[in-house]
């Protein structure tokens, strides 16, 4: 079997090559994304894995139904950039890796809320100045004393409320959905009992029309505990200039993020020039109380190695007439 992977990174190359000689699969490594001028490349492969945004056009389907392939690995969440009812007409499946580490974002999350919780921002901040003071208002909390609110119990929530518990917190949720899996850990709430007695208030659901913005001035209103907020999930579910006020008035005692509602315009570059950032960006990055990280809370070893393997597996089993729980447009 000859496969074609597109867009690799390069620190993708080592897990795609052991994935190769482990199912011994012949792999070829592209740099480049799939697109009408690449597709080319793909002339005399069995299968073939991609990832990335760039829109994916009908004509590239139609090509790739041409050369014989029957599917399309994304080895990613994300499958936007795909026309999936154009591949459908060209009988191509497309698969994604829904779930690669959820693991890996909770406990970025985690990660997050404890440098809050701790205050080491402030503390960090001091001690470059020479200031080693503290005082009331570095009063920490300590989490196994903490009321922990969970908006969305699903893969990332799920772990997240693991964590959580195993670290002796009480953890709330709110998810329309039940999950038994989740009664050890967990209590069912609904959203204005996780406003009200959250010590850290922790999102972790897709950006929907009844997500966005579920953090705005009306829900920090209802919020009694001064909590820290986390955000590993989508920049759209919070309104970040009702954030920044929040702060600002000390209604939520920190904030930790991964995600912006603008972060694609600067997130992943690299020498963004200061007068190119948004300004509520720079409003939040200069608060001491504030941790962003630029959207990297997936990026583990084993994620990426899952996302691999998952992706090039499903690959194979489809060339193979197996079928996959992945494919995204049956
Ligand atoms: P998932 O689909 O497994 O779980 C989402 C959960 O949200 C589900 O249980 C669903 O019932 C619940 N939900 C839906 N609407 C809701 C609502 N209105 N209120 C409360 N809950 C609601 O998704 P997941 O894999 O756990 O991902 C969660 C979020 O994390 C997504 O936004 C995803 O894009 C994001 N994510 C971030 C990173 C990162 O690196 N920062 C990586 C992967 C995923």
């Amino acid at each position: 079997m000859k496969v074609i992977c597109y867009a690799v990174a390069p620190l993708e190359d080592s897990y795609i090559k052991n994935w190769a000689k482990k199912n011994d699969v012949e792999v070829k490594i592209l740099r480049e994304d799939l697109n009408e001028k690449t597709v080319h490349l793909a002339e005399g492969f069995d299968g073939i894995s991609s990832e990335g945004i760039e829109p994916v056009t009908e004509e590239v389907y139609d090509q790739l139904a041409k050369f014989g392939l029957k599917q399309l690995a994304v080895r990613q969440v994300g499958f936007d950039n795909q026309d999936l009812e154009a591949a459908k007409k060209y009988g191509i499946k497309i698969t994604n890796v829904a779930s690669y580490s959820p693991r890996a974002i909770a406990e970025m999350g985690v990660t997050h809320a404890m440098y809050l919780l701790r205050q080491v921002g402030i503390y960090y901040n001091r001690m470059n100045h020479g200031n080693f003071n503290f005082e009331e208002r570095t009063l920490s909390r300590e989490i196994f004393n903490c009321t922990i609110g969970l908006i969305g119990g699903g893969h990332i929530g799920g772990a997240t409320a693991q964590i959580y518990s195993s670290l002796g917190a009480k953890v709330l949720l709110f998810d329309p959905y039940y999950d038994a899996a989740l009664e050890p850990f967990v209590e069912y709430t609904d959203l204005d009992t996780i406003f009200k007695k959250s010590d850290i208030i922790s999102l972790h659901t897709p950006l929907l029309p009844s997500t966005t913005n579920i953090i705005n001035s009306e829900s920090i209103s209802k919020m009694e505990k001064q909590p820290i907020l986390i955000n590993m999930a989508r920049g759209g579910l919070v309104d970040t200039s009702a954030l920044i006020d929040a702060l600002k008035s000390g209604k939520i005692s920190g904030a930790g993020l991964d995600t912006l509602a603008n972060e694609a315009e600067f997130f992943g570059k690299e020498h963004v020039k200061e007068s190119d950032l948004p300004d509520d960006y720079k409003e939040l990055v200069n608060m001491d109380n504030v941790l962003i990280t630029p959207h990297v809370a997936f990026f583990t070893k084993l994620a990426v190695k899952n996302s691999i393997e998952i992706a090039l597996n499903d690959m194979k089993s489809i060339i193979n007439g197996k079928g996959s729980k992945n494919i995204v447009n049956l």
